[in-house]
């Protein structure tokens, strides 16, 4: 009983020792590749940011050449506005124009009709429009005039067709409002243009911040959690931008490093558990009796082999020794468990004693005792020892103080080389004379005699 609770126990420590190496190893690769992935993501961010920044800037120096056109413009009318006649001002327009690139058209309103546009041909619609009249142009037409700054407006959707980006740029003269001026850009050319020289290295889009249009790249990108995200200020607007960021190897590969980490884990916890049991195979621990630190069984075997063969060999006699404590749930009973340990230890001593260094004694559980002698020369020698052991158990053992008769049962086997048998038939007639000696009444020796 003893024994099995104690193997029990150690099975749980080294069961526990193999968990807790486990969960180690995992944790320290988790946060290996936690760490990794953290800094290889870190690194693509700083990409996609500085890859941002290329294509703002970009975006930034054809905008504001765009820009420099209604400055132009709005001089010249502030200039002239005591003279300003249709024919000239269309010239002025188509030089701006032709000077300028992806502009669709230009765009003057007076008050808030517009009164010139050129090119003139494909926009004949929209000469005399009243911005007030156009709900989704008056609201930015009348944030400019508001501000009394520029703004861009758009991608809209044109009422001469298309789409454009507007950019609406109030006039006022002398504190006054005069008009304001409409630059149409070709959104798809000016894009195209801006983004001419630069590395096609990350996927990217392009959308308003108010309307959430998204007019350059796949709107899927603003959704995905994974791309980098930056916002751009345009006059009186924003525009956000969504980066694909480049997954390094490591973090495409992160789910086979974690898989990989599972398992090494889980070989660190079987070799943990493994080294253990067999540390503890090695040991004194794994050999010993625990209460008597006699050889256990494990070790009785290992030795009563060694002697079993090598009396073979040469041809020598070996004896075994069975031997049992005669009534011995009595002494348990009548002086507790503890008691009865302390006696089991006094055997051990006692049979020791009388012993040769070379003779095994062993404590194979309970209150049996296992002895192999080895070098025996004749029978009667083994004899005597057996008469020994009886006359020295024959007095009273002192044990905690008290003074107590402890008797034996012996059972005792020859292996002969005369008349050889197995191991195993020697152990079992050494098992069967013990029993006899308990049937002959106990406290004697009895030496196995094949029939
Ligand atoms: P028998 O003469 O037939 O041998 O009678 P016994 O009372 O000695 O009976 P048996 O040998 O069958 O029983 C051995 C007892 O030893 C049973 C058990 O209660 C007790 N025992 C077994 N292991 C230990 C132990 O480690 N310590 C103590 N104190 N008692 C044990
Ligand atoms: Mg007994």
């Amino acid at each position: 009983m003893w024994t099995i609770s104690n193997r029990i126990k150690l099975n749980f420590k080294w069961h526990g020792a193999a968990l807790i190496t486990a969960v180690l190893v995992f944790i320290f690769f988790h946060f290996l590749i936690d760490s990794q992935n953290q800094k290889y993501k870190a690194e693509e961010m700083l990409k996609s940011s500085i890859y941002a920044n290329l294509l703002w800037a970009k975006v930034d120096r054809e905008l504001n050449s765009l820009l420099f056109i209604s400055n132009g413009l709005a001089s010249y009318i502030t200039v002239y506005q005591d003279e300003l006649k249709p024919d000239k001002i269309n010239l002025v327009l188509k030089d701006l124009w032709q000077r300028s690139k992806h502009v669709r058209n230009l765009g003057v309103a007076v008050g808030y009709r517009l009164t010139y546009v050129y090119p003139e041909a494909n926009n004949k619609k929209i000469i005399g429009v009243d911005f007030r009249d156009i709900p989704q142009q008056w609201l930015k037409v009348k944030q400019a005039v508001d501000t009394k700054q520029g703004v861009l407006d758009g991608p809209i959707e044109l009422i001469q067709g298309g789409q454009g980006i507007v950019y609406r740029y109030p006039i006022f003269i002398n504190g006054e409002y005069w008009g304001i001026i409409s630059t149409v850009i070709d959104t798809p050319d000016f894009l195209k243009s801006a983004f001419k020289n630069t590395p096609n290295q990350h996927e990217f889009a392009i959308r308003t911040a108010d309307t959430k249009n998204v007019f350059f790249g796949d709107q899927n990108l603003f959704s995905d959690k994974d791309t980098f995200k930056q916002t751009s200020l345009v006059p009186n607007g924003k525009w956000e931008w969504a980066i694909r960021n480049h997954t390094s190897d490591f973090t495409k590969n992160i789910l086979v490093y974690q898989i990989a980490s599972i398992f090494i884990s889980l070989m660190s916890g079987f070799l943990a558990y493994y080294l253990l049991k067999d540390r503890y195979r090695l040991s004194e621990d794994a050999m010993l009796d625990s209460l008597t630190k006699l050889p256990n069984r494990r070790l009785l075997k290992d030795r009563m082999e060694l002697a079993f063969h090598t009396a073979k060999r040469y041809q020598k006699m070996i004896a075994i020794m069975a031997i049992d404590i005669d009534y011995f749930k009595k002494i348990n009973d009548s002086y507790g468990h503890d008691f009865g340990d302390e006696v089991l230890r006094a055997v051990g001593l006692m049979i020791k004693s009388n012993l040769r260094e070379t003779d095994t004694v062993s404590r194979v559980g309970g209150d049996e005792f296992i002895v192999v002698l080895k070098e025996v020369h004749s029978i009667q020698n083994i004899i005597s020892i057996a008469a020994k052991l009886k006359s020295e158990f024959s007095q009273p053992m002192l044990i905690l103080e008290k003074n107590i008769y402890v008797h034996i049962s012996i059972g005792i086997s020859f292996y002969r080389p005369d008349k050889p048998i197995t191991l195993k038939q020697l152990t079992k007639e050494a098992d069967m004379a013990l029993y006899q000696s308990k049937a002959n009444g106990r406290n004697t020796y009895t030496i196995f005699e094949a029939n």
